[in-house]
C-alpha cells in the first residue's frame, strides 16, 4: 500500500477518499505515494485559515520570521540528498539535478530569512515646510501560489519564502503531477515554527482549484507559474477582484551560435540548454540560430555529442537525461517531431521513444535542421527534448530571428566577440540574456522573469521579490 498524503490546511491534515497516485516516470511500476485531492470546500477552508492567521502573522517581528525561514532553510539543506532523490523519483530529472534543486530551495529560504530584516523603508523630505514623509512596505495579505511540475521544490520556494518573509499568509496549490516534493517542503516549513493557517497546502486538479483560487475575493495576490494557455485566465479572474497578480509562463528561447564561437562551448551550451532535464525548463533553448560559416560543423558536433548522451532512469548514476514527465508530455513531444517532419524540417538525430530496463517515458532528444522561423516547431513551446536549428547569414539576421517571437523569457549567444555579445545583451527582447552560457541555469539572489507573453507583473526572486510581496504606504506627518 503506498503512503497516503493529506492536504495541510489550518495546521491540520485533511485526507480524502479521492486520491491520486504519484507515479515514477522512470519506472511506471513504482508509486511514490497517493495524494488526497482537495475539494473546492477544502480550498475555501484553506483561504479562510490563511485570512484568520494573517492579522497575527503580519505583526510578527522580522526576527520571528527570520527564525522560521532560517530553520526551514537549514533543514532543507540538511536533507537535500533525500529531497533531491524524492524529486528525481517523482519528476524524472537526474538525481544530481534533483539534489541541486533541493539545495537551491534551501538557499532561497536562507536568502529570504535575511530579507526579513533588510526590507526597510524610506524617509524623504517633503516639498512643504515642516512635514515628514515616510514610505513603508507592508504585507499584502493572503497570497495564492500556483506552481508547475517542472521545478516542484525551487519554484514553490521562491514564492513561499518571500511571501512569508514579508508577513503574508499563503494558500499553495502545486501541480498535481508531482506532489511529493511540495508536500515535503510544506511539512518542513510548517515544523520550522509557523502558526497554523499561515501556510496551507491544497493538492488537486488545477482546472478545478486554480480558477477558484484565482477568483476568490478573499485572496489579495496570486503568483502563478505555468503555461501561456492558463496564465492569462488566472490574471483575468484576479484582476476582476482587484487581486494583485504575477505570471511567469512559457518561452521559445533562442540560442545564437556565431561563426566565431568556440565549438566546444557552443555544443556544451546548446546540449545543456536544449536537452538537459529533458527540455522541460521554461528557459530551455528550442531555437538554435546558427550562422552560415559554422553551421555544418556545429550540427555535426552536436549530433556526435547527442549520440553519447546517457538517457536512462533518473536515479541511475551517470544518467544525463531522464524520462519526460508523463504519457501526455511524451505524446506531445512525439507529435511535434511528426509536425516538424511534415512541415519539411530534417530530423538529423533522435525523436523516437526509447526502451530501458524499466518501463518509463524515455525519449531520444531530437534535433531538426533546415527549419524556417515560421514552422510550428519554431513558434510553439514544446516543453520536451526537441530543438531546431535555423540557419542565418549573419549576426543581424540572427538577432532579428531571435526576437521574432511573442515570447521573451531567456536568450543566449555563443561568441568570442565582445562587440556582438554587448550588442546582444542590449537588444535581445528577453528578460534573461546569457553569453557563452546555457539559456537555462540561474542564480537565486537576482531577479528572474521574462518579457512579452512570457511574463506579467513584477519580477520574482532576489531583493526584487518585495515589489510583489509588499504593498507600499506613504505617510505624511505634520509637527
Ligand atoms: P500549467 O499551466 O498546465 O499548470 C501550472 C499550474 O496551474 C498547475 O498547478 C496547474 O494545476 C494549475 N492550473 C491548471 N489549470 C488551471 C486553471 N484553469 N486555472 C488556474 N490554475 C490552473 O503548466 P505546467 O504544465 O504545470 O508547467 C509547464 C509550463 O510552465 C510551461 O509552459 C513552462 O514554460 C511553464 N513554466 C514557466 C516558468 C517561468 O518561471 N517562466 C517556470 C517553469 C515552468
Amino acid at each position: 500500500m503506498p503512503t497516503a498524503f493529506p492536504n495541510l490546511i489550518g495546521g491540520r491534515e485533511i485526507g480524502s477518499a479521492d486520491r491520486l497516485p504519484d507515479i515514477n516516470p522512470s519506472n511506471l511500476s513504482d508509486t511514490v505515494g497517493e495524494f488526497a485531492r482537495a475539494t473546492e470546500a477544502d480550498l475555501e477552508e484553506a483561504i479562510h485559515a490563511a485570512r484568520a492567521a494573517f492579522p497575527k502573522w503580519s505583526r510578527t517581528t522580522p526576527q520571528d520570521r527570520f527564525d522560521v525561514l532560517d530553520r526551514a532553510g537549514t533543514e532543507i539543506l540538511a536533507r537535500k540528498d533525500e529531497l533531491g532523490r524524492l524529486l528525481a523519483r517523482e519528476q524524472g530529472k537526474p538525481l544530481a539535478d534533483g539534489i541541486g534543486e533541493a539545495a537551491r530551495a534551501g538557499a532561497i529560504f536562507k536568502f529570504f530569512a535575511g530579507e526579513t530584516v533588510r526590507v526597510g523603508g524610506e524617509r524623504i523630505d517633503s516639498v512643504r515646510p515642516g512635514i515628514d514623509v515616510e514610505i513603508f512596505r507592508e504585507p499584502v495579505g493572503v497570497v495564492g501560489a500556483i506552481t508547475p511540475w517542472n521545478f516542484p521544490l525551487a519554484i514553490p520556494a521562491w514564492k513561499i519564502a518571500p511571501a512569508l518573509a514579508f508577513g503574508n499568509c499563503v494558500v499553495f496549490k502545486p501541480a498535481e503531477l508531482v506532489p511529493a516534493s511540495p508536500w515535503t517542503l510544506v511539512d518542513i516549513i510548517q515544523r520550522a515554527g509557523l502558526p497554523p493557517g499561515v501556510l496551507n497546502l491544497v493538492i488537486g486538479p488545477g482546472s478545478r482549484l486554480g480558477p477558484a483560487l484565482a477568483a476568490s475575493t478573499d485572496v489579495d495576490a496570486i503568483s502563478f507559474t505555468g503555461s501561456q494557455e492558463v496564465g492569462p485566465s488566472v490574471a483575468a479572474a484576479a484582476i476582476r477582484n482587484g487581486t494583485r497578480v504575477q505570471l511567469e509562463m512559457g518561452g521559445k528561447n533562442p540560442l545564437i551560435v556565431l561563426d566565431d564561437a568556440d565549438m566546444a562551448t557552443a555544443v556544451a551550451v546548446a546540449v545543456n540548454g536544449a536537452y538537459f532535464q529533458a527540455g522541460q525548463r521554461c528557459t530551455a533553448s528550442s531555437r538554435i540560430i546558427v550562422t552560415d560559416g559554422i553551421h555544418d560543423r556545429f550540427v555535426g558536433a552536436m549530433v556526435e555529442r547527442m549520440k553519447r548522451l546517457v538517457i536512462d532512469d533518473a536515479l541511475k548514476p551517470g544518467t544525463e537525461i531522464g524520462p519526460v514527465v508523463d504519457d501526455r508530455q511524451l505524446a506531445k513531444d512525439l507529435e511535434y517531431v511528426e509536425i516538424g517532419r511534415k512541415e519539411g524540417a530534417r530530423l538529423v538525430h533522435g525523436g523516437e521513444r526509447l526502451k530501458r530496463d524499466t518501463e518509463g517515458y524515455y525519449m531520444a532528444p531530437a534535433i531538426f535542421t533546415d527549419t524556417q522561423p515560421g514552422m510550428t516547431i519554431n513558434r510553439e513551446e514544446i516543453f520536451g527534448p526537441v530543438a531546431s536549428v535555423i540557419r542565418v547569414k549573419n549576426y543581424d539576421e540572427a538577432l532579428a530571428v531571435a526576437n521574432a517571437t511573442p515570447f521573451g523569457l531567456s536568450a543566449g549567444i555563443v561568441t568570442s566577440s565582445l562587440k556582438y555579445a554587448s550588442h546582444f545583451k542590449r537588444h535581445s527582447e528577453s528578460g534573461l540574456v546569457m553569453v557563452n552560457l546555457p539559456t537555462a541555469g540561474l542564480d537565486y539572489h537576482v531577479p528572474f522573469g521574462g518579457r512579452k507573453k512570457s511574463s506579467y507583473g513584477p519580477r520574482e526572486q532576489g531583493s526584487y521579490a518585495k515589489e510583489f510581496y509588499t504593498i507600499v504606504k506613504t505617510a505624511y506627518t505634520a509637527p
